[in-house]
């Protein structure tokens, strides 16, 4: 029965999702040959313009010699230089969202460096996060509140990229974002520092894992960081953090009660948590949130249920799983999305069996079975 019912649920996330695709399918063979190593993306962001503006670095191991490179990235901003391992290069960067890159003399396999600058206004988000991009929102005391979502999309919205869920970054990310002086970045990984100059700050972050595209990213606002360390099914001692906006400080203590609750169940059925060394995070957004690896995008607004007696996030939860099932083990193709939703969505369940019992575990996978089936036209309930 219960088998049946994970089946059910897998297939009905498997149809929703593939009508919403950007990125991913059938490599272009420019890009098959390429093995992705690392990104930096570096930006200064404009709340008052809408506008970013900087550098995205490329490293990537050639597998073949080749005359041509090709990268995604939206035709909507504007590249002003290109290098290839330091050297200027000519490109042509088309409507179709690709950057193409002819080379005068073929380029041997091995490594190579790609350094793309460019700015521009970055595509608004139209219903985050299902359709993704920008949000520039405020706070409720008038503070920017920035954030970006593109799962369906691609990072490629927002920096040049081999966008393909099949190549993740095997050295993992630096992220360096300037922001006018006062308000805060999250972004994945390890805050490495923070500099001041004039009236901007400049924020290094770091990830040392693997990563999926639409998960190099950055919340910027008026945020708080509550923390405490969580120790893990297996020992390890782990920065537990909440980015949390001033307005809402007061409620922190207790969201991080409900993620140390959520992680002891995660890790109950799926094992340690997967970034050991890095950071538990979530950051507070304007959307209702999003897998964001290391720094999870949470947006329910502190809307409880109860479970057993004891509140409970599902929102929260939910989000948090797929650092085990999308983060960790993520598909290699769209097509394969239900690895990822199934599995996390019986994770949903697992909490509801751990703190409400057996027999409410049983109604909600049968409330989660009917759910879908009734909303299987619609694409908008997947998180
Ligand atoms: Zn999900």
């Amino acid at each position: 029965m219960r088998a049946f019912i994970l089946i059910t649920l897998i297939f009905l996330c498997n149809d929703l999702i593939a009508q919403n695709l950007k990125s991913g399918g059938v490599l272009k063979p420019e890009q098959a040959i390429m093995d992705i190593r690392h990104y930096t993306v570096a930006l200064n962001v404009d709340p008052n313009e809408k506008s970013i503006n900087g550098y995205t670095e490329i490293d990537l191991n050639l597998l073949k010699p080749t005359n041509n490179l090709l990268f995604d990235f939206w035709h909507g901003l504007t590249i002003t230089q290109l290098w290839v391992n330091g050297k200027t290069q000519t490109y042509a960067h088309t409507n179709d969202d690709y950057i193409k890159i002819p080379l005068s003399q073929e380029l041997p396999a091995g490594k190579v460096k790609v350094r793309v600058a460019y700015g521009g206004k970055p595509a608004i988000a139209v219903r985050p996060p299902w359709t993704g991009g920008f949000q520039w929102e405020k706070d409720a005391k008038g503070n920017p509140w920035i954030s970006i979502t593109c799962q369906g999309e691609g990072a490629k919205i927002y920096f040049p990229c081999k966008d393909h869920p099949s190549d993740e970054p095997n050295e993992g990310a630096d992220m360096i974002i300037t922001v006018p002086k006062g308000l805060v970045v999250a972004a994945p990984g390890v805050l490495q520092n923070v500099t001041t100059k004039k009236d901007k700050s400049i924020y290094h972050w770091k990830t040392n894992y693997t990563i999926s595209n639409y998960c190099i990213l950055f919340n910027i606002g008026n945020y708080k960081v509550v923390k405490r360390i969580y120790t893990t099914v297996d020992g390890n001692k782990v920065p537990m953090e909440y980015y949390v906006l001033e307005e809402n400080l007061d409620k922190a203590e207790h969201l991080l009660d409900l993620f140390e609750q959520s992680c002891h169940i995660q890790e109950k059925y799926f094992g340690e948590y997967p970034w050991v060394k890095e950071a538990i995070r979530a950051s507070e957004t304007p959307h209702l949130g999003m897998e964001h690896q290391t720094n999870i995008a949470y947006g329910n607004k502190y809307r409880y249920e109860k479970l057993g007696g004891k509140d409970f996030d599902w929102l929260l939860h939910h989000e948090f799983g797929h650092e085990w099932w999308a983060n960790k083990v993520t598909n290699r193709d769209w097509a394969h999305m239900w690895i990822q939703e199934g599995i996390c969505t019986f994770g949903d369940a697992m909490a509801t069996r751990e703190l409400a019992g057996e027999e409410a575990y049983l109604k909600k996978m049968q409330q989660t079975e009917c759910s879908r089936r009734q909303e299987a036209h619609r694409i908008d309930f997947l998180l």
